[in-house]
């Protein structure tokens, strides 16, 4: 974990009002300290970030696992983290006489997916990702709605790949990282290289090849960086990047470690070209850290009206213009929603200009007002954010909206390999 810098101008809302105002999480004492409840909104924007994610990651040779959030804590012990990192580590429990714990990293878990069967070098590199929950105890004090929580669900991945491929894999991964922050709308992105302190596991060549290679990764990618002495991991050097908002708050997002230490710990191997036994070197990785920091991010370099729209959690709100209305504006959402939209139903008593206007606040892109010319003529006038009343039919109106949900294109720009390069790039934040 990185020292993040104080937003530079408070004169924004933070995502903690800005979460509880539009009704997007909650963290109660009910629940406990520091853990993340979504609620149907913010669920909503979540599952949208999520989708595009995983489309991302398949487009960009990635496959997609699950692992469970608990497990034996022999697992964790192996590769050392129940010594490093016992104190966030929320207290291991007995389940028929063995000792569990939930997780607090991925790592071992992938290493077992790889270990399923024997791997081939022609296999490597094989690259496994999941946003999944760990569960860290962070210090009461230290807790800062999503953006020092104890659920961290972290957008990572291990690249399990030959010591040779290590640089490449490096590039590859500061490209897609690229790509991917700026479909979100971030472009100031502030690298640092953490290195080796007199914690971390013994082994001079292997922290010298992992610094090295991680060095040249960053080089090919045409990245600066500022150096971060002992800001390693205890098996691994890091590149952390420090996203800095449109405020000028710094938020610790991407990361990536080179390591050669937990793949031999954990007994990770596959047959080299001449045979033999070979350990490989795993990229452990996060593009997005978690997704509750990330959220934290966004929200407060967009505001919630700023959103991009794939985002937004509602793209049209469906207004009953008196009592009596009710039943007409509700067929109408629940046809939309048959169609894939994203719609609410305002059926406060409040006057439609008040309605109208909260939308409009809520950066809601398109309103409906459903009376009875509309219940008996199915013809609709919908209003967009610039105030423009444009008549449709019903079928022009589930378009509209449906399409203000596509997420970008998941190869976002990328050049095809041995094929035509795009230059349609549908990465813009808009
Ligand atoms: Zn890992």
């Amino acid at each position: 974990m990185t020292s993040a810098t104080a937003p530079a101008d408070s004169s924004h809302p933070s995502h903690r009002e800005l979460g509880r105002d539009h009704d997007l999480f909650m963290i109660s004492p009910e629940v406990g300290r520091g853990l993340v409840t979504w609620t149907p909104r913010g669920a909503r924007l979540r599952h949208a970030l999520e989708e595009f994610w995983r489309a991302a990651h398949h487009a960009h040779g990635y496959e997609v696992v699950m692992t469970p959030h608990l497990g034996r804590a022999g697992l964790w012990g192996e590769s050392r983290q129940l010594d490093f990192h016992r104190e966030t580590m929320f207290p291991e429990f007995d389940v028929e006489g063995s000792s569990y714990v939930a997780k607090g990293a991925n790592c071992p878990l992938h290493m077992q997916v790889f270990r399923t069967r024997t791997r081939g070098h022609r296999e490597l590199p094989v690259r496994l990702a999941e946003i999944s929950t760990l569960y860290r105890q962070t210090p009461a004090g230290a807790l800062k709605g999503l953006r020092y929580a104890r659920t961290v669900s972290q957008d990572d991945s291990h690249i399990f790949c030959r010591p040779e491929d290590v640089v490449p894999e490096t590039a590859r991964y500061f490209d897609l990282m690229r790509r991917m922050l700026r479909a979100f709308g971030f472009e100031d992105l502030r690298p640092y290289l953490g290195t080796r302190d007199e914690r971390s596991v013994p082994g001079d060549d292997t922290w010298r090849r992992a610094t090295d290679q991680l060095v040249q990764g960053l080089r090919e990618a045409g990245l600066d960086y500022r150096e971060a002495p002992g800001g390693a991991t205890y098996y691994a050097p890091r590149v952390g990047v420090d996203v800095v908002d449109r405020w000028g708050t710094s938020w610790p997002l991407p990361d990536l470690q080179v390591d050669y230490h937990l793949p031999r710990m954990c007994g990770v191997e596959y047959t080299g070209a001449d045979g033999r036994r070979a350990v490989p070197a795993v990229l452990h990785r996060t593009l997005l850290g978690s997704v509750e920091r990330f959220v934290a991010a966004l929200l407060e370099h967009h505001g919630v009206a700023g959103l991009p729209d794939w985002l937004k959690p509602v793209h049209l709100s469906v207004l009953p213009v008196r009592e009596g209305d009710e039943s007409a504006a509700r067929a109408l959402a629940d046809a939309l929603r048959l169609d894939g939209a994203r719609v609410a139903v305002d059926d406060r008593r409040l006057p439609l200009g008040a309605r109208s206007g909260r939308a409009r606040e809520e950066g809601v892109p398109l309103v409906v007002a459903v009376g009875p010319d509309e219940a008996r003529t199915g013809g609709y006038r919908v209003r967009d954010r610039a105030g423009r009343r444009t008549p449709v039919s019903y079928g022009e109106l589930s378009a509209m909206v449906r399409r203000l949900g596509r997420a970008p294109d998941p190869a976002l720009g990328a050049p095809r390999p041995g094929g035509p390069v795009r230059t349609d790039a549908a990465t813009s934040a808009a």
